[in-house]
This record gives C-alpha cells, structure tokens and sequence, in this order.
C-alpha cells in the first residue's frame, strides 16, 4: 500500500460523520431508523437566501472571489459581530472559509508547531482534538463535569496552561451539551487568561442564535474586551439559516493571524464558493424574524424531550441553554443486561443496543471525550422525537 503521512494516521474519520453514514447505509438496505445524530437543522434554507443564490448566478457571480471573501459579505459579517460582541472588526480582521470548520482547521494550522497545546474543554465537538492531532500539534483534554455545567472553570483552566499552550477552545452554546458561559464565568475565564498572554482564545459560536436564554448569551470579546486580539471568534451560517450545505463560515480577530489564515487559503481552496458568499450575505442582511420561529420549534422538542427521557430509570439530563443537542447521562444503565444476556460496559455498547433493538441512532458520549452520556440531537420531528424517546424507554426498561 502507498504510505499514508503520520499526520493523517493519527487522526479519525468524525464520529458523527461516521454515524450519519452508518444510519444512510442502514437506510439504504430497507431499516426504519429514527435518526437522532442528525448535526444539522431540519429546516429548508429560507426562500429568500435560495433566490439571492438563483440570481448571482444569473448576474455572472459565478468566478473566484478574493481569498478572504466577497467585500459585501466581509462588511455584512462585520455589521453581525458589532451587533453582537459591540466590538468593530476591519475587513482586514475578518477571514471567511468554506465552513467555520475550513476556519478552524486553518487558523490552527496557521499557529501550531509540533508539540504546542490546545486545551479543550470535554465534552468537546468531535473535530477539535483531531483538528489539533492533524495540525502535530497536542491536544490537553479538560475533563467538564455535569456538576460545573460541562463548562471549564477558571481554577482548571489556570492548570492547564502551560509555556506550550496556543490556544484554548471555547465552544458556547455547546455541541454536545448545550451549555453556555455566563458573564461571571466568562469574567474568571478572562482574569486566569489576562495573566497568561501567551495563550489565544477560539470562541466557537456556531450555535449563538440558537438560544433559549432570554436576552443574549454574552461572549468573552463582550466581556473582556482587552482580550480581543487574542479571541478568534468562529461563526457561520450553517445553523442559524439552515445553510450547512453552502459551506460559508467565517472568523474574526488579530489582523496578523487573520492574514496567516487567508495565505493558508490562498493556497488551499483559493476562495469559498462565490454563489455560497453571495446567499450568506443575503440571509445575514436579511429578514431575520424566521429565527425566532426556529428557535421557538427547537425549544419545544427540547422541553418535550427533557420530559420524556427525565422519566426513564437511569437516564438524566441537564437542560441545554441553547443548540439543538440534549447529552443525556446513561450511567445508571451502565453495568446492567440486555434481555440477549450482553453486559452493556460503556456507552458504546446502549448506543449499539439501541440501534440494533429499537433502530433508534445516537452518539455515544466518548466520541465527545464524556464517557457515560448519550448525544440526541432534537434537528428532527416532534414525530420522530416523541418514538425514539417511547422506544429508548421500552429499550430501557428491558434491561436487568
Ligand atoms: N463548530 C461546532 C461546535 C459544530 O457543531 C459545527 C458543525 O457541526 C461546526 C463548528 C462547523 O460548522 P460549519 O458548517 O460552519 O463548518
């Protein structure tokens, strides 16, 4: 066989990729699968985006845009991060990529030597520590209990910096858990990082406008705002205008590292899709009212979902604060029998029992460095919700 580079060995495929593919092959072969690893939303791209697309395309906008995208959607990305973080950001601090996931992977790439550390915080999304792992670089593991939300506390944080440390990745409101930082969490947060100047900050905020808080969740540039050339703050549109298929993300911070991202870009894929560009504008300028009806849908599946499961023996959850994934606790079914006589050890082994007794698909915790948890995403019917929640209960109480 032709050598594959070290690099790439060290690293694995994403779990949730590999479950979704699991679940499509399943599919394919005639199963009825509920599918609750879904990582995107279930709603249709607004018309309204599709037509700004249709019509770029008619208008010729259909050749490279500069590296670091189109001067529209720069200034339509700098408009949402005053809105949001009341802090002004250039067009010469503002990168956008194919996906915020394209962003991340370079701005490591962009500042990661052999051996440097990235702390991240468990549960942590599944692509961050292979990200770190492709890039050589190590990648420190903070354990978060449920007990602290599953968020990092500022006397771990202090702990785990060390003269190696790059970066530290916060990701709020959280995939897998939910969980979001309040402003005196993000105040100790800020106070262990304003010591330690070495050390930058990725704020991955994918999810923030799926949010069941009132008012908004506030964010560390917020906060601090002496921390801002040290933030790389990462966003898209994926989630928040149901676009994971255009693949636009971007991020925001120093000049300096934003200029190593778009070299790095300039060599890899050029420039994002300039159809892409041109509905990501549309839906960040656009009407946003559709939002709020979004969001009000998720939180009722949320709700829905935390009762149905909260009356299941062995399983608990702490309620998301935002995102649209519930991570259920599963230790009290660990260690007990399946009518079939299989010990169930891990959370590995429920989630294989609940797809091959009740076809009903789930990530397992430790795909998300969190062993003894369960990831239900709720990016699906109230339907499909209310049956796998029926069916994870029958699946549960079958067990001795
Ligand atoms: N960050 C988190 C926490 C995510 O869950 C995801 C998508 O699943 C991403 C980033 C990537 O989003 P994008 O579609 O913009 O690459």
């Amino acid at each position: 066989a032709t050598p594959i580079s070290r690099r790439v060995d060290r690293i694995k495929p994403s779990p949730s990729t590999t479950a979704a593919q699991r679940v499509r092959e399943l599919k394919a072969e005639g199963h009825q699968i509920l599918d609750l690893t879904v990582g995107e939303p279930d709603f249709d791209t607004p018309e309204h985006i599709k037509r700004a697309a249709i019509e770029a395309i008619h208008r010729g906008e259909t050749k490279y845009t500069p590296v670091n995208g189109t001067p529209e959607l720069r200034e339509a990305i700098s408009a949402k991060l005053a809105q949001r973080h009341g802090a002004h950001y250039s067009h010469a601090q503002i990168a956008v990529g194919g996906g915020a996931k394209q962003v991340i992977f370079l701005a490591l790439m962009a500042t990661v030597d052999t051996g440097d550390e990235v702390i991240i915080p468990a549960p942590y999304w599944v692509s961050y520590p292979d990200m770190v792992l492709a890039n050589d670089g190590t990648p420190v593991v903070v354990d978060c209990g449920e007990d602290d939300g599953f968020k990092l506390t500022a006397p771990q944080l202090e702990a785990a910096i060390t003269p190696r440390t790059r970066w530290v990745v916060l990701n709020a409101p959280s995939n897998p858990t939910g969980a979001a930082y309040n402003a005196a969490e993000l105040r100790a947060l800020a106070d262990v990082l304003l010591a330690h100047p070495h050390v930058r900050v990725l704020t991955d905020e994918i999810y923030d406008e799926i949010w069941y808080g009132t008012g908004r969740a506030p964010t560390l540039v917020g906060v601090e705002p002496g921390l801002r050339d040290r933030v790389l703050v990462t966003n898209g549109v994926s989630k928040t205008y149901a676009m994971t298929g255009w693949r636009i993300g971007y991020g925001a911070g120093a000049a300096d590292l934003i200029a190593a991202i778009n070299k790095l870009q300039s060599q890899i894929s050029s420039c994002p899709s300039s159809v892409s560009q041109a509905a990501a504008v549309a839906a960040l300028t656009g009407e946003q009212d559709f939002i709020a009806g979004m969001v009000a849908t998720y939180r009722g599946r949320r709700d829905e979902l935390v009762r149905a499961l909260e009356g299941v023996p062995g399983i608990s959850c702490t309620t998301p604060q935002g995102g649209f994934y519930l991570f259920a606790n599963c230790t009290g079914l660990l260690g007990r029998r399946t009518p079939q006589g299989a010990e169930l050890g891990t959370d590995e082994e429920l989630a294989r029992y609940l797809l091959e007794t009740q076809q009903v698909a789930v990530i397992h915790g430790a795909a998300y460095g969190s062993p003894g948890y369960f990831r239900i995403s709720f990016a699906t019917s109230n339907a499909v919700l209310a049956e796998a929640a029926a069916r994870i209960a029958r699946a549960c109480a079958e067990l001795s």
